[in-house]
């Protein structure tokens, strides 16, 4: 079993900046594995090593057409601005309302350490600056306008 157990933002782990993978060994990929086990588990769309307790800087995305797995991510461009509901398996039970980008294309390394790039509008680009965050030791709710109320909850769900 991959499983690992995912830190709530009370956590030290949830606040410190990540180091980046040099070695793009089996460590790395059993990392990667468990981490897309454990974010499919969750049903989440995003999960960051951090949140295992891993300080690197690794993430994993459900992009709904497919997993990414994004190594040394970083952010090379960003346009537009959406403001939104923003939940993180972090902290559970809760969303706050969340300015992001409305685009963003990253570019990170593959388990092997090639380098490629990706993009998404909408969910994939928030889930793009969120997970990026959890790299820098910032959780959403550091960043959020508010937190949303079950009231608004229960109407985004009709
Ligand atoms: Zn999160």
């Amino acid at each position: 079993m991959g499983l690992r157990r995912i830190l709530t933002d009370k956590e030290p782990s949830l606040h410190k900046v990540c180091r980046p993978v040099e070695k793009f060994d089996w460590r790395l990929h059993k990392l990667l594995d468990d981490m897309v086990e454990t974010m499919l588990d969750a049903n989440g769309v995003g999960l960051a090593a951090p949140q295992v307790g891993i300080l690197r800087r690794v993430v994993v995305v459900d992009t709904g057409e497919g997993i990414l797995e994004l190594v040394n991510p970083t952010l090379i461009e960003t346009s537009g601005e959406q403001v939104g509901a923003e939940g993180c398996l972090s902290v559970p039970g809760k969303y706050g309302l969340v300015k992001r980008p409305y685009y963003a294309k990253v570019r990170a390394q593959d388990r092997h350490g090639e380098w490629f790039e990706a993009e998404g509008e909408e969910l994939i680009g928030r889930c793009f600056c969120h997970e990026l965050d959890h790299l820098d030791g910032i959780v959403y709710t550091e960043v959020m306008e508010r937190f949303l109320t079950e009231d608004e909850l229960m109407a985004d769900d009709e």
